[in-house]
């Protein structure tokens, strides 16, 4: 029996990068899948071939994570068409880089309705139907500069900073129900969010890696699948980083 056998999983922003690998190590591990993309562009139905050539059930739902009204109609829609949701993976997120002294309002407002309450709105839309069934398993993408701040970042920090407040404050309020909440905090991953650095600024990036290399989506992939299984069981509240020790 594999090891998702029979569970339903929900990741949101999927149709590229990390959630992508998500969506489909999870596939492979016997999880039916719904996920959630921001525009229609092929890639949807894409990802839903791929998925179905697993042998698992699929669908994907055209969904801004930043609105709540939308968020639980796409909730109700997958809890309708799939009978039951056991995890969550709170993927989606955008970059809109800027010093302090030069970020507008618009920037930070779009990184942490994009970013942050996302993760709200789901999870707000998830946990009665967890806490129904008598367990889940949520795992936040949260990153190293949320830990640790970066210079450039202060709305993306801001934001994944406030995951995992959220994620620790969740898991304590959530914990009596049998649901776990996790965050994951990759370092440099490489997809398109880090495509647009410069190969001089990468190859700086991984000179300072201890495991000298950017992380690909399915190292991400492999810490969620550890989340999202029976095997971290007795895991809920914590940071786990994916960073090749950049943060250590
Ligand atoms: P990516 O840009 O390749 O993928 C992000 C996905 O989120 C895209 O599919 C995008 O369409 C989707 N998305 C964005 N806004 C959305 C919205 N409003 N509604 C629905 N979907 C939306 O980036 P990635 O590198 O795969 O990042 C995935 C997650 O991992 C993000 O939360 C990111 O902040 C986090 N992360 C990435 C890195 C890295 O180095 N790549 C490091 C730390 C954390």
């Amino acid at each position: 029996m594999k090891i998702l056998e029979g569970k339903v999983a929900l990741v949101t922003g999927a149709t590229r990068g990390i959630g992508k690998a998500i969506a489909i190590k999870f596939a492979e591990a016997g999880a039916n899948i719904a996920f959630t993309y921001r525009q229609k562009n092929g890639a949807a139905e894409e990802l839903e071939s791929c998925l179905s050539a697993l042998g698992v059930s699929c669908k994907g739902y055209a969904a801004d994570a930043a609105d709540y009204t939308v968020t639980e109609e796409v909730v109700k829609l997958v809890q309708a068409d799939f009978g039951r949701i056991d995890i969550l993976v709170n993927n989606a997120g955008i970059t809109k880089d800027g010093l302090l002294m030069r970020m507008n309002e618009q920037q930070w407002d779009d990184v942490i309705a994009t970013n942050l309450k996302s993760a709200f709105n789901f999870t707000r839309s998830v946990v009665p139907i967890m806490a129904k069934q008598r367990g889940g398993s949520i795992i936040n993408m949260s990153s190293v500069v949320g830990v640790s701040g970066n210079a450039g970042q202060c709305n993306y920090s801001a934001s994944k900073a406030g995951l995992i407040g959220f994620s620790k404050s969740v898991a304590k309020e959530m914990g009596p129900r049998g649901i776990r909440v996790n965050c994951i905090a990759p370092g440099f991953i490489m997809t398109d969010m880090t495509s647009a650095l410069s190969d001089e600024m990468r190859e700086a990036w991984c000179k300072t890696i201890p495991l000298r290399r950017g992380g690909n989506p399915e190292d991400v992939a492999n810490v969620a699948l550890f989340l999202a299984c029976d095997m971290s069981a007795y895991v809920t509240g914590q940071v786990i980083s994916c960073c090749g020790g950049m943060n250590c």
